[in-house]
């Protein structure tokens, strides 16, 4: 589904990426680590095409879609759906429409309908963003970024604003959801519970440089490096 090679970005004189080579498979789970600042969210908006690379390529389905200084494939149209922590939900649309904008072709307010079903809002479809929640909010974004049938689905730090409850609840329905469908996902997260819940394997990022990359089992009985180690709180 997805291939990353020599990836790098700069932002004036700093190299906030360098070298990141990966490949995904349909139905893979990954999850990104690394401290604040390391590059995590930069990587996902070059894989979203919202910034160009500054280093190599990112080849999607098969297309090349960025590479050296240039968005080949506009974001619309990689099939790439980005749930972030801010959320860019639209202030003014009720619950069921702000789906509904992504069901626009793909089923129409039926499939909208049908998602907010799948999320447990099906009472909420006329409640405006400031009558909800901050976990209907979430619950919305995702089936929003669902309704869209990524063939990747990129999540920045996406529970964080949720208290530890609603984390798990959101985790569930995620991992549910994601496995019917067998969405291809990478989870941005500083949360060890989000990356073992969700994911089967782990990069981490350290000043921008992948140190890390393995399957969390194999992380577990050998932590090749103390980053990792850090990352998944295993040397506390
Ligand atoms: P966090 O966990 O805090 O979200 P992160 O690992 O996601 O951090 P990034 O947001 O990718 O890190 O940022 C990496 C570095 O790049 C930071 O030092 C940041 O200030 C810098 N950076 C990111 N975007 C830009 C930009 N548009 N212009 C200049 N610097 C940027």
């Amino acid at each position: 589904v997805l291939r990353v090679s020599a990836l790098g970005r700069t932002f004036g004189d700093t190299k906030v990426l360098e070298g990141v080579s990966f490949s995904l498979e349909h139905g893979e789970r990954l999850a990104v680590l690394g401290r604040s600042g390391s590059g995590k969210t930069t990587l996902l908006r070059l894989i979203a095409g919202l910034e160009s690379p500054t280093e190599g390529d990112i080849v999607i389905a098969g297309k090349v879609a960025s590479r050296t200084g240039q968005v080949l494939i506009v974001p619309e149209r990689r099939e790439v759906a980005l749930v972030f922590q801010g959320l860019a939900l639209f202030p003014n649309l009720r619950a069921l429409d702000q789906i509904a904008f992504a069901t626009r072709g793909r089923g129409g307010v039926e499939a909208a309908r049908s998602l907010l079903d799948r999320v447990g809002l099906r009472h909420r479809a006329k409640a405006r963003l400031d009558e909800l929640s901050g976990g209907e909010r979430q619950r919305i974004a995702l089936a929003r970024a669902l309704a869209q049938k990524p063939r990747l689905l990129l999540m920045d730090e996406p529970f964080a604003s949720l208290d530890d409850e609603k984390r798990t609840e959101m985790r569930d329905l995620l991992r549910s959801l994601i496995g019917s469908a067998e969405t291809t996902l990478i989870l941005v997260t500083h949360s060890r519970d989000d990356a073992f819940d969700l994911a089967r394997r782990v990069i981490v990022l350290e000043h921008g440089r992948p140190v890390a990359d393995d399957m969390l089992e194999t992380l577990l009985i050998h932590p090749r490096h103390a980053a990792a180690v850090r990352a998944l709180g295993l040397g506390e």
